[in-house]
C-alpha cells in the first residue's frame, strides 16, 4: 500500500552526496570507493552539475524540488575529508544557490582520521557551512585497529576531533564497532571510555558484518570473530554503558546527548525523502526509489540512476520506524494507510512484551534493547500478522 500522503511544495528533504574516494581499502568494507583521486576533480564538477540541473535524474526529479525545504546536506563515502576544502565549499555554494536549505540545515561530512591539515581544513568546512562532523574511529584500541586495517591512531582520531571542535563544529559523531577479530567487553570498554572523553555529542556504533566480496570474506576462517552470543552480550553492555553516561539510545546503533541525534539519518527511518548524487548514492522522491550504479566513469560521463522501485508503503514506514526509539503509535499509522491491524498482530505484540523484546504503551509500540538486535526477525513476524 502506497503512502496515501505524498509530498507537497512544503516537505522538507535531504541531499546526500557520495564521494567515492578512499586513500586505501579497508579490508572489511564494502562501500563503493577507490584510489582513482584523478578524477576528483571531474567528478566535483558532475556533482556540482547534476545538482543544479538534475539533468541525469530528470526521470525521477524535476526542478519542483528546488523550491522545497532542504533540511539537511550529508557527504558520505568514501572519504569525503580527500575533498580539497575549496571543492566542498564549491559544492555547498552550489547547494545555496540552487536550493532553498532551511536557516537550521544540519551539514554533516564523515572525516577520516588520517586527514592532513586539520585545523584549515575545518575552518574553511566551517565557514561554507558545516556544522556536523562524522569521525571514523571503530576502535581506540591497537590491536583491534590492525585487525580491522585502519589507518592512523586513536590519537590521530583525538587530534580530528579536537581540530573540529576548535573551529566552532560542536556537533560531532564517532564511529564504533562492535565484534571486531579480538573485541572483549573489556576492550569495547576502554573504546567507549575513549569516545566519551572527547566531548561528542553523538555515537554510531555498527556490528561487523562479513560483506560479499571483501578481503574478510576471504579471510573469514583466519579471523579471530567473537561468535554471536558474545557480540550480542557486548552491544547490550554497550547500550546500558551509554544509557548510564546520560546518552540517548534514539535508534538501533545510534546514540546522542541531548538532542543531538543525525537528523540527516533519521530522516531516512521516517522514510522522509532525500536526493543522493554520486556513484552509487540512492534517493527517495514523489515515491520512487533509485541509485546511480557504482560506477565513478559513468557517473562523470552523464550516467542516468537506475530505478529502485516504489517507495514509502506501510510496511516500509512500519519497518524503518521501528528502528528508532520513538517506534510506530499504532493508532496514528492505522489512520495513515486507512487500515485495521488484525487481532493477531496484537496477540504476536503481546509475545513479545513479554518476553521484553517490545513495549506497548499508550498505543505506541517500540523496540527495546533486546528487541533491536532481533529487529529482523521481529520485525518480520509482525508484518506477517498486518
Ligand atoms: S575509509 Fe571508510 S569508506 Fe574507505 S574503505 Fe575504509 S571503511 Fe570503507
Amino acid at each position: 500500500m502506497l503512502n496515501p500522503h505524498p509530498p507537497t511544495p512544503a516537505t522538507p528533504f535531504g541531499i546526500y552526496v557520495h564521494v567515492p574516494f578512499c586513500a586505501a581499502k579497508c579490508p572489511y568494507c564494502d562501500f563503493y570507493s577507490g584510489r582513482e583521486t584523478s578524477l576528483l576533480p571531474a567528478y566535483v564538477d558532475a556533482v556540482k552539475e547534476e545538482l543544479r540541473t538534475l539533468e541525469r535524474a530528470r526521470d525521477f526529479a524535476d526542478r519542483s524540488l528546488f523550491l522545497r525545504p532542504l533540511a539537511s546536506v550529508y557527504f558520505g563515502g568514501g572519504t569525503p575529508s580527500l575533498l580539497p576544502a575549496e571543492a566542498l565549499a564549491g559544492i555547498l555554494r552550489t547547494v545555496k544557490e540552487t536550493y532553498r536549505p532551511q536557516p537550521d540545515a544540519e551539514i554533516t561530512v564523515e572525516v577520516n582520521p588520517t586527514m592532513e591539515n586539520k585545523e584549515a581544513w575545518f575552518s574553511s568546512a566551517a565557514e561554507a557551512g558545516v556544522n556536523r562532523v562524522s569521525v571514523g574511529l571503530q576502535s581506540a584500541v591497537p590491536a583491534e585497529r590492525k585487525a580491522l586495517g585502519r589507518r592512523g591512531t586513536a590519537e590521530d582520531v583525538k587530534e580530528t576531533v579536537f581540530a573540529a571542535q576548535g573551529a566552532g563544529i560542536r556537533n560531532i559523531s564517532v564511529d564504533l564497532m562492535l565484534g571486531i577479530p579480538g573485541q572483549t567487553p573489556e576492550t569495547l570498554r576502554a573504546s567507549m571510555d575513549f569516545v566519551l572523553s572527547l566531548g561528542v555529542t553523538h555515537v554510531s556504533a555498527y556490528i561487523l558484518k562479513i560483506e560479499p566480496g571483501t578481503v574478510f570474506e576471504k579471510r573469514k576462517e583466519k579471523l579471530d570473530l567473537p561468535d554471536e552470543d558474545a557480540v550480542a552480550e557486548m552491544y547490550l553492555y554497550m547500550c546500558e554503558y551509554l544509557k548510564a553516561q546520560g546518552m540517548r539510545h534514539y535508534e538501533i546503533s545510534n546514540f546522542c546527548f541531548g538532542d543531538a541525534i543525525g537528523r540527516h539519518n533519521f530522516s531516512y527511518w521516517q522514510c522522509g525523502e532525500y536526493l543522493g548524487v554520486g556513484p552509487a548514492a540512492h534517493s527517495f522522491l514523489n515515491g520512487r526509489r533509485f541509485f546511480y550504479e557504482r560506477d565513478l566513469a559513468g557517473f562523470i560521463a552523464g550516467a542516468a540512476p537506475v530505478d529502485d522501485g516504489p517507495g514509502g508503503d506501510r510496511d516500509e514506514v512500519f519497518l524503518l520506524t521501528l528502528r528508532t526509539d520513538t517506534g510506530v503509535c499504532l493508532p496514528e499509522f492505522e489512520k495513515r494507510f486507512s487500515f485495521t491491524l488484525s487481532p493477531a498482530f496484537y496477540r504476536t505484540v503481546e509475545t513479545y512484551e513479554a518476553h521484553g523484546l517490545v513495549t506497548y504503551n499508550a498505543g505506541r509500540l517500540c523496540l527495546t534493547a533486546q528487541g533491536f538486535l532481533l529487529s529482523n526477525s521481529i520485525i518480520s513476524a509482525l508484518l506477517a500478522e498486518f
